[in-house]
């Protein structure tokens, strides 16, 4: 199963891929989280990528699609892969049919996660990530048992530098100008499923569900 889970920051793309990670066995590839371990690596690419993220701008098209092909490499995507935050771009939509048409696959599903930017606005001041396993918890409807710590390995969560109020009203207006032509670009291979994002956890769990089944 090769799918690709499109939407605006915050919609619950990760928080939905991890439960399909579960029942179809496949990992879900995060540009961002990748992105996020290199930062804290303090790679050459995440010094660069760094001043971008922080901005709420999106990391040139080139550096990602390299990201991405050497992790097509890797034996856990062998049996497909859930694609959460890639493609942003129109160039990288183009990169990745490219490098699909190399490795002889094809895309089964794009799920677009869809929800008003007032919703986001909320939802993304009240997150927390946590700086140890990379966790992510919702002050609002998925808090951490103990305040401020990590349920999984106790260590200190934080509100991460783009969720600021500002930098969210950027990277929505990334998505609504680079982003949402993607899924026109989908929709004309017939691959999209639109499921309405502004539920439960568990609701909109059964509808991503329902529509892949
Ligand atoms: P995310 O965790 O997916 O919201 O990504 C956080 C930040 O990482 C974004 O605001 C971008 O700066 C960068 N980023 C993540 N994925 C991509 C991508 N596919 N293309 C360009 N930049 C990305």
């Amino acid at each position: 199963m090769r799918l690709i889970f499109i939407g605006p920051p915050g919609v619950g793309k990760g928080t939905q891929a991890k439960f399909l990670v579960e029942q179809f066995s496949i990992p879900q590839i995060s540009t961002g989280d990748m992105l996020r371990e290199h930062v804290r690596n303090q790679t050459e690419l995440g010094i660069e990528a760094k001043t971008c993220m922080d901005a709420g701008k999106l990391v040139p098209d080139s550096v990602i699609l390299e990201m991405i092909k050497s992790r097509f490499t890797e034996d856990d995507c062998q049996h497909g892969y859930i694609l959460d935050g890639f493609p942003r771009t129109i160039p990288q939509a183009e990169g990745l049919d490219f490098i699909l048409e190399g490795l002889n696959q094809k895309l089964d599903s794009v799920v677009v996660l869809e929800v008003a930017d007032s919703i986001i606005i909320h939802r993304l001041s009240s997150r927390r990530s946590c700086r140890g396993c990379g966790r992510v918890y919702n002050l609002l409807f998925d808090p951490p048992q103990t305040a401020g710590k990590c349920n999984e390995c106790n260590e200190e969560l934080y509100l991460r530098d783009d969720d600021n109020p500002d930098i969210i009203q950027q990277r929505l207006s990334v998505y609504h100008e680079q982003t949402a032509p993607v899924i026109e670009h989908y929709a004309q291979q017939n691959l999209t499923k639109s499921i309405e994002a502004a539920g439960s956890i568990e609701d909109i769990k059964s509808t991503v569900m329902a529509a892949l089944s």
